[in-house]
């Protein structure tokens, strides 16, 4: 019997979690997921001057929101890595023990004064013979072996180092604290990760974390790297160019199931002729070895166009739900109490179809809780610059006054007001519709005015007659 394979997410808490990590982890997860394997959750959390506790949280927050979390039990962690810094450290010293290892009390710079002087960049191996002992401010390099390394990954194939390339790199500094290679190695090795699933970036890491391992005596794991996220003008998406944070875009109405869905699809498409597919189908599918090699292009409209799909595909009553944060939250554009939920439930079918996020909701709507919403200078500019606007709100004001309230025979009056002055349905109804909601766009309007009620569509009538008088 195989044992079940262990996955694991690494994430340094340095900075808002970014939408790569997210992709990442949630190939781990399908993996894992369809293996009955494990996914590890480790907090690479030994770069002091970087980590935040907030960035942790917030990493545990959002994989909680797609979905990855310990109400799973495949789900293990979260792991801190800090944790485990005196293996680390008993690692290190037992390379240097077997002489895998050496010390070297070069400080940076003179390292860079020999390469200079050399002409060959990187570390020329000075200490390698010096049977120097641990001291203070002294290093601790790895002994790369002559030969080649070769790293088989499951998504880019074969992948061959010339060891000659890689230069005696350093496993603890001076102060004795390990570095990112030695750790990272020594906690998959105590946490018995059999598949190391992250960013193309880390590549060139591969090799020498091989080198570790195999040094250690411990079989190195499956390897796979991942293609980078690229932005329009395909630059490696950035914290400081694009927008990266997983939790902005959560705070933007796209909804967990869209996101998890569209990250799946950088670099992966799933069989058929739709990429909007159902979770389940994504772990029964999922293959590592179909994961494209070229960068993927993160691509905001698309997220968008999942995101409406996703929004179109909820019921009803979801939806409702899922908009009521948006609708009487802190950020509801409208005076508190303002809002009637009967109101809202009578658009919701018609406002869903025509959303991509769900904080787009809240503008759909507005213009039913403003005491008196605002009217856009340039739609209304555009709406009124005949001269029948005035007639055609006048004449539509008096026969509303009386016409029985419903959309249908709203509708019919406006219908019969155009007619008189030769004009069709969609440019007679625009200057009700900028008088009523401040635009030119938005749900349909006579189904509007309906809930909106005679007496609020009779004063903003009245009300925009008088401004256009002015
Ligand atoms: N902590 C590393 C990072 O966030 C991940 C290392 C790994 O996945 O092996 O880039």
């Amino acid at each position: 019997m195989t044992t079940p394979p262990r996955y694991r997410f690494a994430p340094s808490p340095t900075g808002f979690f970014h939408v790569g990590g997210a992709r990442t982890a949630l190939y781990n997860w399908a993996l894992t997921l369809r293996e009955g394997g494990t996914f590890v959750l480790r907090i690479e959390d030994t770069d002091e001057s970087r980590n935040e506790p907030q960035w942790t949280q917030g990493i545990i927050d959002a994989l909680a929101w797609l979905g990855i979390n310990n109400d799973h039990p495949q789900f293990e962690g979260p792991y801190f890595q800090s944790a485990n810094a005196q293996a680390h450290i008993d690692a290190a010293m037992k390379l240097y023990a077997e002489g895998k290892a050496y010390f070297c009390d070069l400080t940076g710079e003179q390292v860079q004064e020999r390469a200079k002087a050399s002409g060959k960049p990187g570390y020329d191996g000075y200490s390698r013979d010096r049977g120097l002992e641990p001291g203070p401010g002294r290093v601790l390099r790895f002994r790369v072996p002559a030969g080649e390394t070769v790293v088989h990954d499951l998504v880019r194939g074969e992948v061959k180092f010339d060891n000659a390339t890689i230069e005696d790199f350093v496993l603890l500094r001076g102060n004795g604290t390990p570095m990112f290679l030695l750790a990272n190695v020594v906690d998959d090795q105590i946490m018995n990760i059999t598949h190391v699933v992250r960013a193309e970036e880390h590549l060139p890491n591969t090799p020498k974390q091989q080198m570790i391992w195999n040094a250690l005596n411990v079989a190195p794991p499956t390897w796979a790297h991942v293609p980078v996220l690229v932005n329009e003008q395909r630059k490696k998406l950035s914290k400081r160019r694009d927008k990266v944070a997983v939790e902005q875009y959560r705070e933007e109405g796209i909804l967990p199931d869209a996101m998890v869905n569209y990250l799946m699809t950088l670099g992966w498409a799933p069989a058929g002729d739709t990429e909007i597919v159902p979770w389940q189908h994504i772990v029964d599918t999922f293959r590592l070895e179909d994961v494209n090699h070229s960068p993927a292009f993160f691509d905001i409209q698309k997220l968008q166009a999942f995101n409406g799909e996703y929004i179109r595909k909820m019921p009803l009553e979801v939806f409702i739900a899922e908009c009521e944060p948006f609708l009487t939250g802190e950020t509801m554009p409208w005076p508190a109490g303002n809002f009637k939920q009967d109101i809202f439930r009578g658009m919701a079918e018609l406002v869903q179809t025509r959303v991509t996020a769900l904080t787009e909701v809240p503008a759909m709507v507005d213009f039913f809780f403003l005491d008196e919403p605002a009217i856009d200078e340039a739609s209304w500019a555009k709406a009124t610059k005949d001269e029948w606007a005035s007639a055609v709100l006048s004449e539509t004001a008096a026969a509303y006054a009386t016409t029985e309230w419903n959309h249908d025979s709203l509708k019919a009056v406006i219908e019969q007001v155009g007619e008189k002055h030769g004009l069709k349905l969609g440019k007679v109804q625009a200057p009700i519709r900028v008088a009523i909601t401040g635009r030119t766009v938005g749900p349909p309007l006579f189904e509007s005015l309906e809930l909106l009620g005679r007496d609020t569509t009779l004063a903003r009538l009245a009300a925009a007659s008088q401004r256009l008088a002015k």
